[in-house]
């Protein structure tokens, strides 16, 4: 049964939702008062952040602090945090932070080659997805049988925001996304690194404001803005079929940059036992997992013949690959409440 909700505003509409919980065809609890704790995914943890934590006056402030650094995901995360405040009452909340897996990283990784003043200004490398390039190394090495503290993997979370992350024994060495969710490969409608002269380009010569270069970057280019069409790789790979050009062409500078991003994280492993797909394009296209492969093949690495989506989890190396090459599906919440549990019950994590 389909309801529609007349809603206004954020709060009002986590309120729903919590109820639908106990009411009506979605309920699976008796009462709200079975819910022990309330996780949320936060962007941004800056520096200040290297675990989940609990929510209290001084987390929030420190999370609003960091809107400027993610204006746009940072004010809802603190308005969910209200809403439930709102909605449930002294329930325990836990913000787990999308950066926080990246915080391992090297200095000499995360670190940008401007001025110094950048290092002490906090411009550097933060890296995003951290929540779920976690889990998935996790469960990688879980398919293929191993401690994560042996292993070498390369986790692609390849979905309308896309980014590789270089996780070496269980910690993470290098990131793709940076100080934004801007930087790195190219995404549905993200850039991803382009070169920086391009934006002072223009700048100077078609007067671009701040405002502009942002929805340009943000919102009007990658798969949608090369090829005119769609940010969903479905429909751009279905007109690069039907003969069209610039779908090809955003497919093929789609590819180019993923295959040159995974070189460069295998460097930074200095090894690979394993490549982790996730995330809608990384789950589901048979396309993508081929051809981003391709070039590693010096490396051993060698896909089955057969290639198929599948709902569960599976491992598409063929069986003399030396790279396991697994399709994980990503599951952000179940990380999150597991986050949680450890965090409020230690001894039953
Ligand atoms: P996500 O951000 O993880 O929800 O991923 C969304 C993206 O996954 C969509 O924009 C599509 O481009 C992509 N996607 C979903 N299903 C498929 C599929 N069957 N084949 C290729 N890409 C897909």
């Amino acid at each position: 049964m389909q309801q529609v909700l007349k809603i206004t505003d954020k709060p009002e509409g986590i309120a729903a939702m919590v109820e639908t919980m106990v009411q009506g065809p979605t309920q699976v609890l008796s009462d709200l008062s079975e819910i022990a704790a309330v996780g949320h995914r936060v962007v941004h943890g800056g520096r200040h952040y290297q675990q989940p934590v609990v929510v209290d006056d001084e987390v929030k402030a420190t999370i609003q602090s960091l809107i400027p650094l993610a204006p746009a995901h940072n004010p809802a995360n603190l308005q969910g945090i209200e809403a439930i405040a709102q909605s449930l009452g002294t329930i325990p909340q836990v913000a787990v932070f999308d950066t926080a897996f990246h915080s391992s990283m090297p200095e000499a990784a995360a670190t940008y080659p401007g001025p110094y003043a950048w290092v002490e200004q906090g411009i550097r490398r933060y890296g995003f997805h951290g929540i779920s390039h976690q889990y998935v190394a996790q469960r990688a090495a879980a398919l293929m049988g191993r401690d994560i503290a042996s292993l070498k993997l390369l986790t692609c979370h390849l979905g309308n925001g896309c980014s590789l992350a270089a996780v070496k024994h269980g910690v993470c060495v290098d990131t793709t996304m940076g100080f934004t969710p801007l930087d790195g490969l190219m995404m549905g409608s993200r850039s991803g690194s382009v070169d920086p002269g391009i934006l002072i380009y223009l700048m100077r010569q078609e007067g671009y404001s701040a405002d502009q270069l942002d929805t340009l970057l943000n919102k009007e280019s990658g798969l949608k803005g090369l090829s005119g069409q769609s940010n969903d790789m479905r429909a751009v790979a279905e007109a690069m079929e039907q003969g069209d050009a610039q779908a090809r062409l955003a497919i093929e500078v789609f590819i180019h940059r993923l295959r040159r991003e995974m070189g460069g994280m295998i460097s930074s492993l200095g090894g690979l036992d394993g490549v982790a797909f996730t995330a809608g394009v990384g789950e589901n296209s048979p396309m993508v997992w081929q051809q981003a492969c391709e070039p590693f093949e010096f490396l051993g690495l060698r896909l089955k013949d057969e290639l198929d989506r599948d709902k569960a989890d599976q491992d598409i190396a063929a069986a003399d690959s030396a790279v396991r090459v697994l399709v994980v599906h990503t599951q952000e919440e179940w990380a999150i409440a597991q986050a949680c549990l450890s965090l409020l019950q230690p001894n039953h994590a």
